[in-house]
């Protein structure tokens, strides 16, 4: 029997590192092509980013198998994610954790994303709309965060919203490609931090979108 475009993606994330089995298995059952612009879809099994609305892209397949494999959720962790663009990363951490806290601001993306994650009877997932620049005070601490647009430099405040040994996944830099690095909380409130490679993500803007 020939291998499906899924086998095939999911071979193609195997081969570039992604081993983590509950990595795989929660990108295997989560259908792509749902949160894909219609134009697009039969590029959905891809391993590429692909435009969304407002400018905006979803991101690739392997560099979401990247960042959620170097959270390391475990089933009870509180998850923060900044930028929720299309909702294709958040739903693979809503299948992970025990809740995401996910924050966008392009109102209409977000509500796309809530209608998605109906549709796959995701329902540990709050959101707001709004601007992600300072995380969530009034969620926070958080065991894990992860930003999915590219921060300007070291983010110290979000870093304040992770608990002792909490974990952050973010692209960090000012150019037109970036490093996407792991910081790590120590218990005395400082982090370590490791370069996980260079990345292209659309950048991190503050305040809300104005839209229509
Ligand atoms: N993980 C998403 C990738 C979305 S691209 C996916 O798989 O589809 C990054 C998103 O971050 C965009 O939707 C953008 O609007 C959003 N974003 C950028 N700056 C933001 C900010 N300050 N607060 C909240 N969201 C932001």
């Amino acid at each position: 029997m020939s291998e499906t475009r899924l086998e095939r993606l999911m071979r193609s994330l195997q081969e570039q590192g992604i081993s983590d089995k509950k990595v795989l298995a929660a990108m295997a059952h989560t259908p792509r092509d749902l949160f894909v612009p219609e134009l697009f879809l039969d590029r959905s099994w891809e391993d590429s980013a692909i435009p969304i609305n407002c400018g905006q892209t979803i991101s690739q397949p392997y560099i979401v198998g990247l960042m959620t494999q170097a959270l390391k959720i475990e089933g009870r962790h509180r998850v923060l994610e900044i930028g929720t663009g299309s909702g294709y990363q958040t739903a693979i951490l809503s299948r992970l954790a025990r809740y995401v806290y996910t924050i966008e601001r392009y109102r209409s993306l977000m509500l796309e994303a809530e209608i998605r994650h109906k549709r796959l009877m995701l329902e540990n997932i709050i959101y707001r709309f709004g601007d992600g620049w300072d995380g969530w005070p009034e969620q926070a601490p958080f065991d894990r965060i992860l930003v999915t647009a590219a921060l300007p430099d070291e983010p110290l405040g979000l870093l304040a919203q992770l608990k002792p040994k909490g974990v952050m996944v973010g692209p960090q830099g000012k150019g037109s490609t970036q490093r996407l690095l792991r910081y790590v909380k120590t218990p005395d409130g400082g982090y370590t931090s490791e370069d996980l490679g260079e990345v292209r993500f659309v950048p991190l803007i503050a305040g809300v979108a104005k839209e229509g």
